[in-house]
């Protein structure tokens, strides 16, 4: 479906946009922090504790088989979207950060050894930086990091000089959420691969933007987060290889993991129930699998390209605005824009942007390592989705202009 031309009916989809802030139309470009919800999403989830809420999974009975059958068939879905080989390699996961502890904890449980080391790199989010840094503590691996060039690009001479014989893992960003760069998975995942290092990507700020096959990719492990992608909170997925999540240790133990409990020894369940649990957030799965609909009835290239339409016309504008220093040029960028103005401080900047209805994020942004690189406290974000205009942009742009008179 091309946006362009179907912006406003696309826009009608999310009832949140029509709302006023300070009594203004509401402009919502906090997108890399979580996204709105579309009319179908948010009925999916109404539909769900109206017409089939029940527990999944244990049940004999008509409303637990339903309810089962769509957290499999919601499983089925991300499965065809992300392009694993089968729908058991998708574990239901509280989202991107829980998805990383698991790998951290049942991989790390598994396979590492004291003195054995891990590659992450400069640009990651905390979560994909502390759960490494726990299995620090438990087990004493060697955390090493990819360091990033000026325009916000991995160094990839020195990612093959960090691999040794005790690299098990390369952890890294598809996409960065303060730089917007697109990193080089695919290359980089064969980098790993030539030495046998296995490789997570996290997907957080690619799946709700770009096109991703993780057989293409040929990644191990591969994690993304439901309120990204226009879906609800509190679901997540991660994706893993089947050799691997066979091979690893399960991460929380309850109900549903198991095969057979006894108080002399208890047998775990096969995948994908090894890895989940407890009760899942079964009505969670099957709004993430509308959301994923509504994404796919667009199209990830027409939502890509929109998207790129978007963030070259707000830097031309931002640009010509004068005073603006960018974090993140890479010439692969996804729509997300940190900057700074002038000397005016991002929270004095962002506070005043809201009083005109403008919704940006300011601050580290989960990401103290890139302010560290930069030498700076924070950044203003402004980070775009599919329902976001050009005259969104040229609110903001205006508003910016506006500030910058204050001061
Ligand atoms: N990784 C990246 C790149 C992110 O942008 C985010 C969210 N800002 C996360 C991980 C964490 O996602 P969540 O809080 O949904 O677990």
């Amino acid at each position: 479906m091309d946006i362009l031309t179907n912006i406003e009916s696309i826009r009608a989809d999310f009832p949140i946009l029509t709302q006023t802030v300070h009594n203004r139309p509401l402009v919502y470009l906090d997108n890399a922090a979580t996204t709105q919800k579309p009319w179908s999403v948010i009925k999916k989830i109404e539909e769900g504790y109206t017409q089939q809420n029940a527990n999944v999974h244990r049940g004999v009975h008509f409303l637990s088989q339903m309810a089962t059958e769509a957290h499999e068939a919601a499983r089925a879905t991300v499965q065809q979207f992300l392009g694993a080989a089968h729908a058991h390699e998708i574990i239901f996961t509280r989202g991107t950060t829980e998805s990383i502890n698991l790998v951290a904890h049942s991989f790390g449980e598994t396979f590492l050894q004291t003195g054995d080391e891990i590659i992450v790199s400069e640009m990651e989010h905390h979560s994909n930086i502390v759960p490494w840094q726990l299995l620090q503590q438990r087990k004493g691996i060697v955390i090493k990091v990819i360091p990033f060039n000026e325009q916000g690009e991995l160094d990839l001479e020195a990612l093959a000089s960090l691999f040794t014989d005790r690299t098990k893992l390369l952890a890294v960003t598809h996409v960065s959420n303060v730089l917007g760069t697109v990193n080089p998975v695919k290359d980089i995942i064969a980098m790993a691969h030539v030495r046998q290092v296995p490789v997570l990507i996290d997907g957080a700020q690619s799946v709700p933007h770009i096109a991703v096959n993780v057989q293409d990719l040929d990644a191990d492990f591969y994690v993304f987060s439901g309120h990204k992608i226009y879906g609800p909170t509190g679901i997540g997925v991660l994706y893993g290889k089947e050799k691997w999540l066979n091979a690893m240790v399960p991460y929380q133990g309850g109900g549903e993991m198991i095969a057979q409990v006894s108080f002399e020894k208890t047998t775990f369940n096969e995948l994908p129930y090894k890895f989940e649990a407890g009760t899942p957030d079964f009505i969670g799965s099957t709004a993430l699998a509308e959301a994923i609909r509504y994404v796919q009835n667009i199209g990830m290239d027409q939502i890509a390209a929109y998207e790129t339409y978007l963030l070259n016309y707000a830097t031309d504008k931002l640009q010509q605005l004068g005073d603006v220093r960018f974090f993140g040029t890479s010439l692969h960028k996804s729509a997300v824009i940190s900057m700074q103005v002038g000397n005016i401080h991002h929270y004095d900047m962002g506070t005043l942007l809201d009083k005109l209805g403008i919704a940006l994020r300011t601050g580290h942004h989960c990401a103290q390592p890139i302010m560290k690189h930069y030498g700076i406290e924070g950044t203003l974000r402004a980070s775009f989705a599919l329902y976001n205009t050009t005259a969104e942009i040229d609110a903001l742009v205006a508003g910016i202009a506006r500030v910058k008179q204050l001061f």
